[in-house]
């Protein structure tokens, strides 16, 4: 069980573009495993890899007792839209209405490197929509209508939370003694 620590609203790695997965290796698995166990402590309906700090094309979702993961996803979307509230763990406590398309297929690949598609409608396919999202540096109070967006900028501006930094790591310049990393 490994929980990693959630990034919040701020954290640059939240705006960044996340790279494909090339290697479906141990290390992949591993991600997997800790995004899902970090997912379910939250609780949360789904996570991406940035929110964990790792900027890979990887997320985890868990809707309606179905715990499942992709890699590499790119959908296909209804035309049908739903509208309803729609949260996130890197804005905690932040909830409002959001437009998503009603039904998805997402592509991808399973850790094992397996092309798997998933199909999900109404709060799965809300739940691909947002995790794809994170993957592409985008939050979901971006979608949100203009009255919404502002009202979610005030929440975050007065929030407790609000520009909270990743740690800075030191590291001594001479710690590899020479040797590459
Ligand atoms: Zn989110």
């Amino acid at each position: 069980m490994a929980v990693r620590r959630i990034r919040l609203f701020g954290d640059p790695v939240l705006r960044t573009k996340a790279e494909p997965v090339v290697d479906f290796d141990r290390e992949l698995r591993q991600l997997v495993t800790d995004l899902v166990d970090t997912m379910q402590a939250a609780p949360g309906a789904g996570l991406a890899a940035p929110q964990i700090g790792v900027s890979l094309r990887v997320f985890t979702y868990d809707v309606d007792d179905v715990v499942g993961h992709l890699i590499n996803p790119s959908l296909e979307l209804s035309e049908e839209e739903q509208f309803g509230p729609e949260g996130c763990l890197s804005l905690p406590g932040l909830e409002y209405d959001c437009r998503r398309a009603l039904r998805v297929v997402a592509h991808g690949f399973n850790m094992y490197g397996d092309p798997v598609a998933i199909e999900g409608s109404e709060r799965l396919a809300r739940a691909i929509q947002h995790e794809t999202d994170h993957l592409d540096g985008i939050l979901f109070i971006d979608k949100l209508d203009r009255e919404a967006r502002k009202a979610a900028m005030k929440v975050i501006r007065e929030a407790d939370w609000a520009g909270e930094q990743a740690p800075i790591v030191k590291e001594s310049p001479h710690a590899t003694f020479g040797r590459a990393i």
